[in-house]
């Protein structure tokens, strides 16, 4: 039987605070790279990721349909199959519908972001696509996953814990940081200097700690993560990465999404059979 296919996307997570949290859980798993994302924020990035192009290595003086082409043949090795290749994605170009048409793969999805709701057009050839009624609760996923014998399963699971605000499950969120309209107040750097010439916005000390709150939700995850290993089966292939980055005040800009800067697409990437 094929291998199962697990894909958890870590919403917003930066590559660099994968680093600070250097989760050990996560590390029996491979090799972490920092790669890119092909998109600034959830939607068009999670469409991508189905279409079963990864982030990126960024490789100079590659031509695009080479790297997509090496690219898709290691679904050889992640699903334990012989003869991927892109042109086996055709037409759909879609990864579930392909894993469960031409494989035979059950396919599910539990998401987080209500961008990615399952009305949304990226539900299609989902046996299962759900909504979780939480935005930052990875461990609440765990117990929907099953695994049998008769078919390899596909999950695509989106959590964020480490998306703004950053916060763990238990976390009141009346406790949460507030920062008044983050779409408001968080404007580019050059749009409201304060008296000294800096924005007024730009409190380096409230961004170093929220920083800091997205580093400790890696922390936090890594440990679901190991309940989620041994949940598994033994011929499961888990990826973990990001959908796009995050910007800490960095040029003046806060968040994801339309944000030019290469912290927007700076993402983590690891995946193996699962230790
Ligand atoms: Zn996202």
């Amino acid at each position: 039987m094929a291998n199962n296919l697990v894909l958890l996307v870590l919403d917003s997570l930066r590559y660099d605070s994968w680093l600070a949290a250097a989760p050990p859980t996560l590390a029996a798993l491979g090799t972490v790279e920092r790669r890119w994302s092909y998109a600034s924020w959830t939607a068009p990035s999670h469409y991508n990721l189905l279409m079963g192009l990864l982030p990126h290595t960024s490789p100079p003086r590659v031509y695009a349909s080479e790297y997509y082409k090496q690219d898709f043949l290691r679904y050889s090795e992640r699903l334990g199959t012989s003869g991927m290749e892109f042109k086996r994605l055709l037409p759909s170009i879609f990864l579930p519908t392909f894993l469960r048409n031409e494989l035979g793969y059950r396919t599910h999805a539990m998401v987080s972001m209500p961008v990615l709701n399952r009305h949304t057009p990226i539900n299609r050839d989902f046996d299962t696509f759900e909504l979780m009624p939480k935005h930052n609760d990875l461990a609440a996923m765990l117990p929907n996953m099953s695994f049998d014998d008769a078919r390899p399963a596909f999950y695509l699971l989106n959590t964020g814990e480490t998306h703004y605000p950053y916060a763990l499950p238990d976390e009141d969120p009346s406790t949460w940081p507030r920062i008044s309209g983050v779409h408001g107040v968080f404007k580019r750097l050059d749009d409201q200097p304060g008296p000294d010439g800096e924005p007024e916005f730009f409190d380096e000390r409230t961004l170093a700690d929220l920083r800091e709150r997205q580093i400790n939700t890696v922390r936090y995850l890594d440990g679901v993560i190991g309940r989620l290993f041994d949940l598994v089966p033994k011929n499961t292939w888990i990826i973990v990465t990001s959908d796009h980055g995050e910007l800490f005040g960095e040029d003046g800009y806060f968040g994801h999404g339309p944000i030019a800067h290469d912290k927007v697409l700076e993402v983590p990437f690891v995946e193996g059979l699962v230790p």
